[in-house]
């Protein structure tokens, strides 16, 4: 998978490979090809990204001085590998998921494989989590219309990076926000397809609408 799917593609932080090579995929989800190169369910009705598609935006995401001891928000826990990837760098790592079966299945994980330096929390990211902020840098691993001002504003004013899929249900732009002071800059990178980020500063879900 390291090699074939990320180096292979351009993926060449040694920091972020030798994660990928640590973290076992297979304790996070089920099924018969855990590390196939496309996405996989992850239980109610959710999936879980690629691996290179984990990868890009754990890579566009890193923070400036590095991961060790960085506090991250993740918005989209599912099944707890991302945030193992990024604690396994060192991270310290809030993460929010609204189901709370998905929740409750990636704490259990994510203590199994010894993560401990991770919080998962049942609620609506899209609120943010400002308890724990600010933050470094703050994943969006569900597509949404815009960046929640939420989220904008418990980003570090220094340098804050967030990446978060932007735009319609079907079709988002990864996109990369740089936050410095008051200013905040947006830079629409390739084409990605994921899952709703339903919630407040979010998607309706489906069925409501
Ligand atoms: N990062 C996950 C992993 O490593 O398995 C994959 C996340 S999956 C692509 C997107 C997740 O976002 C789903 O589990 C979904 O339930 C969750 N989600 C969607 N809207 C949300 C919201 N407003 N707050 C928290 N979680 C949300």
């Amino acid at each position: 998978m390291v090699a074939e799917q990320l180096e292979a593609r351009g993926i060449d932080d040694p920091e972020l490979l030798r994660a990928f090579a640590t973290v076992e995929r297979h304790a996070f989800v089920d099924g018969d090809e855990p590390y196939g190169d496309h996405a996989l369910p992850v239980g109610s009705g959710q999936t879980i990204s690629q691996p290179y598609v984990v990868a890009r935006m754990t890579q566009i995401a890193r923070p400036t001085e590095g991961w060790t001891d960085a506090n991250i928000l993740e918005i989209g826990t599912g099944s707890g590998y991302q945030a193992a990837i990024l604690a396994e760098m060192g991270a310290k790592v809030t993460s929010i998921e609204r189901h709370e079966g998905l929740a409750a299945s990636a704490r259990t994980r994510l203590r199994y494989a010894g993560y401990a330096n991770v919080e998962v929390h049942v609620g609506d990211g899209t609120a943010g989590w400002a308890g724990a902020g600010p933050y470094r840098s703050i994943l969006v691993t569900a597509g949404g219309p815009s960046v929640p001002q939420p989220l904008l504003e418990q980003l570090h004013r220094s340098g804050g990076r967030l990446v978060m899929p932007v735009g319609s249900r079907e079709h988002q732009f990864l996109t990369l926000v740089e936050r410095d002071g008051d200013d905040v800059r947006s830079t629409e990178l390739e084409p990605v397809v994921f899952v709703p980020l339903i919630g407040q500063y979010g998607l309706v879900e489906e069925r409501e609408v």
